[in-house]
């Protein structure tokens, strides 16, 4: 049977499939090429950095990455990544998410990821990343697991940010027609 291409979207804070853990890819085969090349389209047209399977409302654990800092580009395609350890410092930095359009906040991460994942050419991927690449890579990776960086919110802060979050999550209930599953 053939399958049907449909067009993707990126889903907005109140969307339930934001809070699931993405199934693992179990292999790389047409359709998870296709959906990378989709993705990476679509994260460089938002503009973003990073974005997840779960974000365009498919539940594989897959990401990409795509972080320009200058000198150096770093284009990734994730496929079941996973964090081996975290290093250095825990450092405050400036988070926003193509998923929480017009909000941003500040996070505390670890400033060092070391991951494994396999690539699009199904070969393993191990990598050791500091700074911006290893946040965004944090980030994602989150993503998978249904995990969102307000999740990491101190308590002033999401109150801060309560009355945008209520907002955008009250739009994104009647855009994708959720009254039913998100009213809780
Ligand atoms: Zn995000």
């Amino acid at each position: 049977m053939p399958r049907v291409s449909k067009k993707l979207s990126i889903i907005h804070y109140g969307h339930p499939s934001l809070l699931r853990a993405a199934k693992p890819v179990s292999a790389v085969d047409q359709e998870i090429r296709e959906l990378a090349v989709e993705m990476i389209s679509m994260m460089y047209a938002a503009p973003g950095v990073g974005l997840a399977a779960p974000q365009v409302n498919v539940s594989r654990h897959m990401c990409v990455i795509g972080v320009d800092e200058g000198r150096e580009k770093t284009e990734l395609v994730l496929i079941n990544p996973k964090i081996v350890s975290v290093f250095g410092l825990e450092m405050v930095m400036e988070e926003g998410c193509l998923s929480f359009p017009g909000i941003h906040t500040h996070i505390i991460r670890p400033s060092g990821v070391e991951i494994e994942a396999i690539g699009l050419d199904e070969k393993p991927i191990k990598l050791r990343a500091e700074g911006f690449l290893a946040r965004v890579i944090q980030h994602e990776i989150d993503h998978l697991n249904g995990v969102l960086f307000i999740d990491y919110l101190a308590e002033q802060e999401r109150q801060r940010l309560e009355n945008s979050l209520e907002r955008l999550k009250g739009k994104t209930i009647k855009k994708f027609g959720l009254a039913s599953v998100a009213q809780k």
